[in-house]
C-alpha cells in the first residue's frame, strides 16, 4: 500500500471525527431547531455504533484563516461582540455568550482536518459541529450559520497545500448559498449540490453555474430515494468526476431525510450511505481517497443518529 510522505503510523482504516465541547455552548434557545442536542446525539450515535471511535478535539480556526473568505466586519459581529445574552443576528440567527468559541472551533475543525488528510495522517475525516456553515457569506451569518466553516477550511487546502481543484460536494436539503457565493468567481474550487426547490434560502437554480464550477440540480418537494439517486448518478457524480478533484469535502447535511421537520424530500439513512460510498470511490479514484466531511444540518435526532452512523461507516469503507 501506497502512503504518502509524512504519514504518521495512524490507522487509515478508523476515521477520526474532530468535533469540541464548546460547540455546545452555542445557544440558541427554546423551540429552535438548531440546537445542541443534535450534536449530542450525533456523537452519542457514533460512539455506540463505533465502540473504538477516534474522536478528536478540534482547534479554534484562527482570524487569518477566517478572513481568507469572509469579511473583518463578520469576525467583528461573531468574535468581539461579547453579548451578556442570546441576540438575533436575523429571524433564525443566533449569538450568545458561547457562540464565538463554538463557531472559532467549528471553523477550527475543517482546517484541522485538511491538515490531517494532506500531511497524510488520515485519509479521511468527519467533523462533527455546529453550528452549521454553508449558508454563511463572506459578510453575513444567516440560516443557523455564522461562519462557513467548509468554505474556510476549503480556502485553507488553496492557500496553505496549494491545491488548485478542490470539491465541495452538498447533499443537504438547502442549498448552499454562501459557499456558492464564495466560490463562484473561483475555478479552483467546484461546488456540486442537490437540494429542495423551492425552499429556504431560494438560490441554487440550474442556471447559476459560476464560472462552470458550479452545478445545482434543485429537486422538488417529495422526490425520494430513485430519483434522488438518479439525479446524483447522472447528472452529479460525472461532473465531480471529471473535475478530478485533488481533495473532495462533503457539506454533510442530514435534512433530507424524511423525517426532518424542515423539509420534504424522503430519503433514508442509507441513501446518505450510498451517496457517500460513491464519493469515497471518486475520491480513490482521483485523490487516493481523500475526504473531508463536515456536519451542517439535519434536525430530527433518530434521522441524524441513523444517518451519521451510515455517514461515518461508508467514509471508513
Ligand atoms: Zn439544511
Amino acid at each position: 500500500m501506497h502512503h504518502p510522505v509524512g504519514f504518521g503510523g495512524g490507522d487509515l482504516r478508523r476515521v477520526p471525527v474532530f468535533s469540541h465541547p464548546s460547540l455546545l455552548d452555542h445557544d440558541t434557545g427554546p423551540g429552535h431547531a438548531e440546537r445542541p442536542e443534535r450534536l449530542a446525539a450525533v456523537i452519542e450515535a457514533l460512539r455506540t455504533a463505533f465502540p473504538d471511535l477516534d474522536l478528536r478535539q478540534a482547534p479554534p480556526a484562527t482570524r487569518g484563516q477566517l478572513l481568507r473568505v469572509h469579511d473583518a466586519a463578520l469576525l467583528e459581529t461573531v468574535l468581539d461582540s461579547r453579548p451578556t445574552g442570546r441576540i438575533p443576528l436575523d429571524s433564525d440567527t443566533v449569538l450568545s455568550p458561547g457562540s464565538a468559541q463554538a463557531a472559532l472551533h467549528a471553523a477550527g475543525a475543517g482546517v484541522a482536518a485538511v491538515d490531517a488528510v494532506q500531511g497524510g495522517s488520515e485519509r479521511r475525516v468527519f467533523c462533527a459541529v455546529r453550528p452549521p456553515g454553508h449558508h454563511a457569506t463572506a459578510d453575513i451569518a444567516m440560516g443557523f450559520c455564522l461562519f462557513n466553516n467548509i468554505a474556510v477550511a476549503a480556502a485553507h487546502a488553496l492557500d496553505r497545500y496549494g491545491l488548485t481543484r478542490v470539491s465541495i460536494v452538498d447533499f443537504d436539503v438547502h442549498h448552499g448559498n454562501g459557499t456558492q457565493a464564495i466560490f463562484e468567481a473561483e475555478p479552483r474550487v467546484q461546488y456540486v449540490s442537490s437540494h429542495q426547490m423551492p425552499l429556504f434560502p431560494d438560490t441554487g437554480r440550474r442556471d447559476e453555474r459560476g464560472v462552470g464550477n458550479i452545478v445545482n440540480v434543485p429537486l422538488a418537494a417529495g422526490t425520494g430515494s430513485p430519483r434522488f439517486c438518479e439525479a446524483w448518478r447522472e447528472r452529479l457524480l460525472p461532473e465531480i468526476d471529471a473535475f478530478a478533484p485533488q481533495l473532495l469535502m462533503i457539506s454533510a447535511g442530514f435534512d433530507a431525510h424524511w423525517r426532518d421537520p424542515l423539509a420534504q424530500l424522503q430519503l433514508d439513512a442509507e441513501d446518505f450511505g450510498w451517496l457517500t460510498r460513491e464519493l469515497v470511490a471518486i475520491a480513490e479514484r482521483h485523490c487516493e481517497g481523500r475526504v473531508v466531511s463536515m456536519l451542517e444540518g439535519g434536525y430530527d435526532l433518530q434521522a441524524l443518529r441513523e444517518s451519521s452512523v451510515a455517514h461515518l461507516r461508508a467514509l471508513t469503507g
